[in-house]
């Protein structure tokens, strides 16, 4: 119930985030593969250079140079590494679907997140914003957000792992994919605005009243 009246506050303190800002599934896979470690606007100016040469599609990146690659989503930082992560990414989805992301629906949510899990540099917290954000399966995300708000309110301790936080939200929200993308959205909203990692402007949060600060 304490997760669903967060929710409901900050739903209705921010509304509608419309997540994830992309034009397609695929770009949501490229987008969440770059922003591991740095920040949304970085990814956004990697993104415009692939669409730019016409590259965000599963066939394009995966005959793509590297260097090339690495050269185009050299502002998202850590280029080199994550040039071959989109290509182990891509070359996933050339074998599992041909490139046609909706044959991913073949697969069960379990058996689908366990394939992501093996790929190259996709770890939980990608992985899930793939299925989430992508392939509109019901996963919840979880991020340094996520971990800092429920452990300044109490729900979780500091030390709490992803699938300890994962399962929390699996068992007490509801399995919606809209809300579940909300939910996501939201709680980044309010660390990034008010709960810092060293700074929090509780007085101004809109979970203020919900206990721990
Ligand atoms: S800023 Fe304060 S009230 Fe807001 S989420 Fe963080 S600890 Fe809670």
């Amino acid at each position: 119930m304490r997760l669903i009246r967060i929710y409901n506050t900050l739903n209705a303190h921010f509304g509608d985030l419309k997540w994830w800002p992309a034009d397609t599934p695929f770009e949501v896979i490229v987008g969440a593969v770059l922003v591991q470690n740095t920040s949304w606007r970085s990814v956004e100016i990697s993104i415009r250079n692939l669409k730019e040469r016409g590259l965000i599609d599963p066939l394009k990146i995966y005959k793509a140079d590297k260097k090339s690659l690495a050269d185009l989503i050299r502002p998202s930082g850590f280029n080199k590494i994550k040039s071959l992560r989109l290509k182990a990414a891509v070359a996933f989805i050339m074998t599992e679907t041909g490139g046609v992301l909706s044959k991913f629906n073949k697969f069960s949510l379990p058996v689908l997140r366990k394939k992501l899990l093996t790929v190259h540099g996709i770890g939980p917290e990608t992985a899930d914003c793939i299925l989430l954000y992508a392939l509109n399966r019901p996963v919840f995300v979880v991020d340094n957000y996520t971990r800092r708000i429920f452990s300044r309110h109490g729900l979780i301790s500091e030390d709490a792992g992803y699938e300890t936080i994962q399962r929390l939200v699996h068992d007490n929200f509801p399995k919606s994919v809209k809300k579940l993308n909300q939910f996501h959205a939201l709680l980044v909203e309010t660390g990034k605005r008010y709960c810092g990692k060293t700074k929090k402007d509780c007085v101004n949060c809109p979970l203020l009243g919900f206990g721990g600060c």
